[in-house]
């Protein structure tokens, strides 16, 4: 499968690892658009969060748990954060290996562009 985040899981491509377990990696965005951007992966390939199934649940609650604790080390949890995951074309999804992002370190704008 020709995925990057794969890649990066199976460490055939560089990345600055921040989190990673037996079911969960996350590492800095490579472009950053905040002063904190991680992307927290499942090992798990999944394209797309429409292609989350039941037994994924447990996984996409560690993505989530994943963030929280990063926040916290990373001491932006109070100020505050967000976590995204785009889906498909009109959110912007570039990489269909689902993943969340994780965007601290500066006031965020509602509505998103
Ligand atoms: P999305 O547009 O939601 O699919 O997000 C994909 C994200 O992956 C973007 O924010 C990219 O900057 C990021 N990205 C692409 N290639 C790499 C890479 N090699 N290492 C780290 N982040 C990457
Ligand atoms: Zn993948």
């Amino acid at each position: 499968m020709n995925c990057l985040f794969c890649k990066i899981i199976n460490k055939e491509i560089p990345s600055k690892i921040v989190y990673e377990d037996d079911k969960i990696l996350a590492f800095e965005d490579v472009s950053p658009q905040a002063p904190v951007h991680i992307l927290i992966i499942p090992k798990k390939h999944i394209s797309t969060s429409l292609d989350i199934k039941d037994e994924d649940n447990e996984l996409i609650g560690l993505m989530a748990q994943t963030a929280n604790k990063i926040a916290k080390d990373k001491g932006v949890a109070e100020k505050g954060f967000r976590t995204v995951m785009n889906c498909n074309k009109d959110a912007g999804q570039t990489v269909f290996h689902i993943h969340m992002h994780l965007l601290a370190g500066r006031a965020m704008q509602w509505p998103p562009g």
